[in-house]
């Protein structure tokens, strides 16, 4: 499969640190410059620009985290006039009030090249037809897919979120080859191919899936590589950093390649603040090396993962980012053992019997902490085939329990009865943040 820019995306490695450096320089002169908010933390530091001399001395660099943006809602954190921003996102909001992020003309271009590197190593070609059901709006996931597989040459069909009958209506009459949106929302589609009389291999061209936005597990993978028929890869972003297209899978699929050329990473542990072993899991704190609007020095993403930057054998030389575990926000404490819902959702999906469909409900009682577990069984069990639901009971029980060394509860329950998502799904619910110790609402 061809490199979509072999110059950027082979380079050796040393070359990429020189780059590294000196996008890295300008663009902390830039935001001194230009943001007061830098400005005034790099003074309170007494850092000044001439200080970065080395990669290393981005250590010397403030933090950046969500709440800089909002309490700088909408603009304030905006390194250019208005004039010069030609497009405004937000990001989803999933950990409370959206964040607005504006885009130059020149940081759309940026945007699109990294979905184009992505999406190519992927698969995709100008011969594809590619089926966007991301939402479009403030969202960055539609445009920002929309205008980097354009940019490839590929035939775009905008189609947006929602409406299940209608997505595949129009993949079976437009012979979609590719399809993008979220995984879970992927998961959803395959549960209703029946419902609507679609079988894959005879009504459908599609060869390749684009995912990403959410957490999803190997499990989900194989899931819906199965429904579709289709190589299913996975990429990552964030609308603070640009959205989708920070990272993206080859065809290898062993992790994500960075565009290293535009965004530095650093892999902290989210405790010290310190980089952690190479391979070893941390928080992904990122430096945007080439944003003209909206400049962000080392933002904590809160997300979980690892990176290699070990050669590939697709060719490109771009460290991997390995599928995101959560962020560090997501993970839940349960009477002080931490869990993350990636775990339990690796221990429902390798269970015969049970759909990848559930719920976590998180609340306390007398001052203890409950975990029910939600989770549909597969079509064809039946809930008074009893010694057959005792037996999957048993089965998922025994197994959390050996992953998070807690007892939590299990509630089975019928075939389509969780709630599903057309974005991003929604699979926690944590009562803890919404009641007090005594059952009042705070
Ligand atoms: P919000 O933070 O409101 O959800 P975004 O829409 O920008 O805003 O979502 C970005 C977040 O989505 C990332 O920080 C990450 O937690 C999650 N995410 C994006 N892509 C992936 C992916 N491929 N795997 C896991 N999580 C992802
Ligand atoms: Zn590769």
């Amino acid at each position: 499969m061809p490199i979509w820019n072999p110059r950027a995306e082979t380079m050796q490695r040393q070359e990429l640190r020189e780059l590294q450096l000196f996008k890295l320089k300008q663009m902390v002169r830039r935001t001194f410059e230009r943001v007061p908010f830098y400005r005034e933390k790099l003074e309170r530091s007494r850092v000044s620009p001439d200080d970065i001399r080395t990669l290393d001395d981005i250590r010397r660099l403030p933090f950046t985290v969500k709440d800089d943006l909002r309490d700088h809602y909408p603009f304030g954190l905006f390194a250019v006039p208005m004039e010069e921003v030609v497009r405004v996102h937000a990001s989803s909001g999933t950990t409370g009030r959206p964040t607005v992020v504006g885009y130059t003309r020149a940081d759309l271009d940026m945007w699109s090249e990294c979905v184009a590197r992505f999406a190519s190593a992927a698969g995709v070609t100008p011969a594809d037809r590619a089926h966007v059901s991301f939402g479009y709006g403030l969202f960055t996931g539609g445009f920002g897919l929309h205008y980097g597989l354009e940019k490839i040459g590929a035939a775009v069909i905008p189609v947006s979120s929602g409406n299940t009958a209608r997505q595949f209506q129009l993949m079976k009459d437009f012979g979609a080859t590719t399809l993008i949106g979220t995984p879970s929302y992927a998961l959803h589609m395959i549960d209703s191919l029946k419902d609507f009389g679609i079988d894959p291999k005879r009504d459908l061209r599609l060869k390749i899936g684009l995912f990403g936005a959410e957490p999803w597990s190997e499990s989900i993978r194989r899931e819906i590589e199965k429904g579709f028929c289709i190589t299913a890869t996975d990429n990552y972003g964030l609308s603070e950093v640009i959205g989708p297209g920070v990272a993206g899978e080859c065809q290898e699929r062993c992790g994500m390649h960075i565009c290293e050329d535009h965004f530095f990473v650093e892999v902290l542990d989210p405790k010290t603040m310190e980089p952690v072993r190479e391979g070893e899991t941390g928080e992904l704190v990122i430096t945007p090396l080439s944003k003209e609007a909206l400049p962000l020095m080392r933002y904590r993403t809160k997300d979980l993962s690892v990176i290699d930057s070990s050669p590939c054998s697709c060719g490109r030389t771009m460290a991997r980012v390995m599928k995101i575990r959560g962020r560090t926000d997501d993970m839940l404490i349960i009477r002080g053992v931490n869990v993350f819902p990636s775990q339990i959702e690796e221990v429902l999906l390798n269970v015969e019997g049970v759909a990848p469909h559930y719920q976590i409900v998180v609340d306390r009682k007398n001052n203890l902490d409950t975990m029910e577990v939600r989770v549909e069984v597969s079509e064809g069990i039946f809930f008074d085939e009893m010694k057959r639901i005792v037996e999957l009971e048993k089965k998922i029980l025994e197994r959390i329990y050996a992953v998070l060394g807690i007892h939590v509860k299990l509630k089975l329950v019928e075939p389509k009865t969780i709630e599903r998502s057309t974005g991003k799904a929604h699979r926690v619910m944590d009562m803890r943040d919404v009641y007090g110790e005594d059952g009042k609402t705070c």
